[in-house]
């Protein structure tokens, strides 16, 4: 057995089939399996993920039947001619020794579309579309349909299927009060609420027979009132287990909870003692979930027993490779999930094809292919933020000679700013991973140098990535000592007295205000803490598993102003949005739309709202958080000198920029260099 985390290596004996460790990759949508055209790209994405060494994989969700589907023409296995497309999935999973495993999602009343159905007509406070009640002969349809969608996934080479019974979607809603209102034999009390999702389970069973891994996503943390209480949950798991589930896997908290789960706040593994409560009760492996990115966080969730597998899904899409480096004890060398959302979760919510962040191949295989070149040519790349960072590693990888600059003392640009926020502190892991990308790919890197166009004679090609300038104020007493830059701010040369106006609701904005509203210690290093002030039960004991949120009182009354109308925070990430517009609002702070500036005095920020009366906002500090402008002057210069120049990142456009966008047109120029 290897050294390098024992437990999280160890295999699991199923009994009729082994798997390699104890990482499973949890089951993502990408946006590859709604098409059978896009199956090749599907295969490839996972065949690198079992080549990097993944226990078991589950896909996304595939619909049993139409009405379960998650929007129209969504993922579905249910006709015998489905099964071919994803033969060229489980083939090329098995020709790494990899196992995967088809996840059977029925939407129920989140299925974005009018044919949706539901234990009970209960419209969702997050989908627009109200459901039809589920008849009587609609759930023995639904049964038979779950039992042929395995079959069929069993006929395509999977090792087994995914019975998805959490996150609020049909098998939940049947088994919670909240959304079903049912007094036939499928509703009532909670053992016929359960009826129908152990009923899938058993004819599940019985149609694949006793060598099919059935996995069972049980929501032990509904994170909702009127969910389940625990009494429930065991009994629900203990049914689901006699059914024939051969592994049970950890839903936390509905799509409509009102409680962050897996957004980067959320400390890491921060519900995995639940994963623990439940296991005296059950005797197959139980998996834990949720904000587990690195191994020795995986590691400690199982040698402290609270699980016997972990599940992951962001970070390895983050990084094929994580289990193969855990494996070779090469830590410092895993492209680690921040837990942002942004190229994932946000892009299957706008309906794009989901990436990463930190990895822009991601669900690209095929596309974004970084080949070795046969011309190296010597480039020098300005900036090492995150456009810099990437451009150059890439490139070095491919073979160039590459030399890298940044005028300041440590690689990251803005990262090292956006790692102070409390709630980002992931961030300091792209710095550590890029770190070591330069070193493994020889990157020459110039820390402390400030460079120009003279400094840059000699290079083939240069890449110009030296980011943005912060937007200055243009206002009458702009120059106020009252008024501060944020950089200033959050490097903490400036200490800000306890009265705060911040101009400009952006990302930026937000991440100062929860900056300034924070007292000591960031509630995403302490889960206590963290359970406390949003309201979760730290026992799981309460229905639903939520308790009164008890918010720790603002270290600073803030005032969040933006000129455009409407509240601030609309633009923020489609799934993390909310959770910066809560916090701020549990800490009391002032969220203005609408806002006119007309000036800063001695006392304070007049401004007028809405076209309304002139009022002074009693201010210690003004801190302009208005956006940037784009630092391009070396490129406009080296282009002017005909030279052979690239921009990218801040530089090449300010605006909308995102470290999403700098890291991808980093690494697209790099592979075309
Ligand atoms: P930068 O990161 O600005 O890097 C430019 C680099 O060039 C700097 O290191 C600078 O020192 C160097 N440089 C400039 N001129 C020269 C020169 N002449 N010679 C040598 N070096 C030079 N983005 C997200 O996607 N998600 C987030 O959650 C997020 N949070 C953020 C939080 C904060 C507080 C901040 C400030 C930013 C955040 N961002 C976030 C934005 C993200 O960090 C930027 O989009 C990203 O850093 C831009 O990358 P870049 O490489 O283009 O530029
Ligand atoms: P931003 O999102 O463009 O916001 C700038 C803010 O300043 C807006 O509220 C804008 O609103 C205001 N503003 C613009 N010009 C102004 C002026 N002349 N005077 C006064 N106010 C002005 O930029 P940012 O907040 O600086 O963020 C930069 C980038 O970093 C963003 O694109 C963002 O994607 C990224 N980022 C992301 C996150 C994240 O969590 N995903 C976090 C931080 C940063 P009004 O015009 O309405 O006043
Ligand atoms: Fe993780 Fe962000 Fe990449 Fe999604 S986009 S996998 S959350 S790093």
């Amino acid at each position: 057995m290897t050294t390098h985390f024992p437990h999280l290596l160890a295999p699991l004996d199923l009994g009729f089939t082994q798997l390699r460790n104890r990482v499973l990759m949890g089951s993502m949508h990408t946006g590859l399996e709604d098409r059978a055209a896009d199956f090749p790209k599907l295969a490839t994405y996972f065949a690198e993920r079992a080549a990097g060494g993944v226990g078991l994989m589950v896909t996304g969700g595939f619909a049993p039947n139409i009405v379960g589907w998650l929007k129209p023409f969504a993922g579905r296995l249910s006709l015998p001619w489905h099964v071919r497309r994803h033969r060229q999935v489980t083939e090329a999973v098995h020709a790494h020794d990899g196992k995967i495993c088809l996840q059977l999602l029925h939407a129920g009343r989140y299925a974005y579309h009018p044919l949706s159905v539901a234990p009970s007509r209960l419209k969702a406070p997050i989908n627009p579309f109200t459901p039809r009640t589920l008849s009587a002969r609609g759930i023995e349809r639904t049964l038979r349909d779950f039992a042929t969608a395995a079959r069929l996934a069993q006929d395509a080479g999977y090792d087994g299927v995914e019975i998805m019974g959490s996150e609020g979607y049909l098998l939940n809603e049947f088994t919670v009060p909240r959304t079903n209102r049912r007094d036939d034999a499928w509703g009532g009390d909670a053992q016929r609420r359960m009826r129908f999702p152990v009923e899938i389970v058993q004819r599940v069973r019985e149609a694949c027979g006793p060598n099919f891994i059935v996995i069972y996503r049980l929501s032990l943390l509904d994170l909702v009132e009127d969910g389940n209480a625990w009494p429930d949950i065991v009994a629900q798991a203990k049914a689901v287990e006699a059914a024939g589930a051969t592994i049970l896997n950890s839903g936390i908290g509905w799509h409509e909870a009102r409680i962050p789960t897996i957004a980067t706040s959320v400390p890491r593994a921060a519900f995995t003692s639940v994963t623990a409560k439940l296991r005296p009760h059950v005797s197959v492996p139980l998996v834990a979930s949720n904000r587990i990115n690195m191994p020795a966080v995986a590691e400690a969730v199982l040698a402290a027993g609270h699980a016997d597998m972990v599940s992951m899904a962001r970070p390895l899409l983050a990084d094929p490779q994580w289990v193969n480096k855990a494996r070779d004890g090469q830590v410092q060398a895993i492209n680690t999930c921040i837990a942002c959302n942004q190229a994932c979760l946000d892009h299957v919510f706008e309906n794009k094809r989901a990436s990463c962040l930190v990895n822009p191949r991601a669900c690209a295989e095929t596309e974004l292919v970084f080949t070795r070149t046969t011309a190296p040519k010597s480039i020098a790349v300005v900036g090492a933020g995150p456009a810099g960072l990437a451009c150059a590693t890439v490139a070095a990888e491919r073979g160039h000679r590459v030399t890298l600059f940044d005028a300041a003392t440590e690689i990251g640009g803005q990262f090292n700013l956006a790692k102070r926020i409390p709630g980002k502190e992931e961030f300091h892991e792209p710095l550590r991973y890029f770190r070591h990308r330069i070193a493994e790919t020889g990157v020459d890197l110039r820390l402390g140098t400030r460079v120009d166009a003279a400094a840059l004679s000699g290079f083939d090609d240069v890449v110009i990535a030296t980011g943005v300038i912060p937007r200055a104020l243009d206002l009458p007493g702009a120059d106020h000592a009252k008024v501060v830059r944020y950089i200033d701010v959050l490097e903490g040369r400036v200490q800000v007295g306890p009265r705060v106006a911040i101009i400009g609701a952006g990302g930026i904005g937000f991440d100062v205000a929860e900056f300034l509203v924070e007292t000591g210690d960031s509630p995403a290093l302490d889960p206590a803490r963290w359970m406390t002030e949003w309201g979760v039960d730290p026992a799981f004991d309460a229905p639903g598993g939520l308790v009164k949120a008890s918010p720790e009182p603002a270290a600073r009354q803030v005032w969040l102003l933006q000129r455009s109308p409407g509240r601030p925070g609309a633009r923020l990430g489609k799934t993390t949005g909310w959770i910066h517009r809560a916090t701020l609002k549990a800490k009391g702070v002032q969220m203005l739309g609408g806002v006119e500036y007309l000036g800063v005095d001695d006392d304070g920020l007049h401004i007028r709202v809405d076209g309304g009366a002139q009022q002074t906002l009693p201010v210690d500090h003004v801190v302009v958080c208005a956006g940037q402008e784009p630092r391009r002057e070396l490129f406009d210069v080296l282009q002017a000198q005909g030279r052979r120049v690239h921009v990218i990142g801040g530089a090449k456009l300010a605006a909308e920029l995102d470290a999403k966008r700098a890291i991808d047109e980093g690494s697209r120029l790099a592979a075309a260099l």
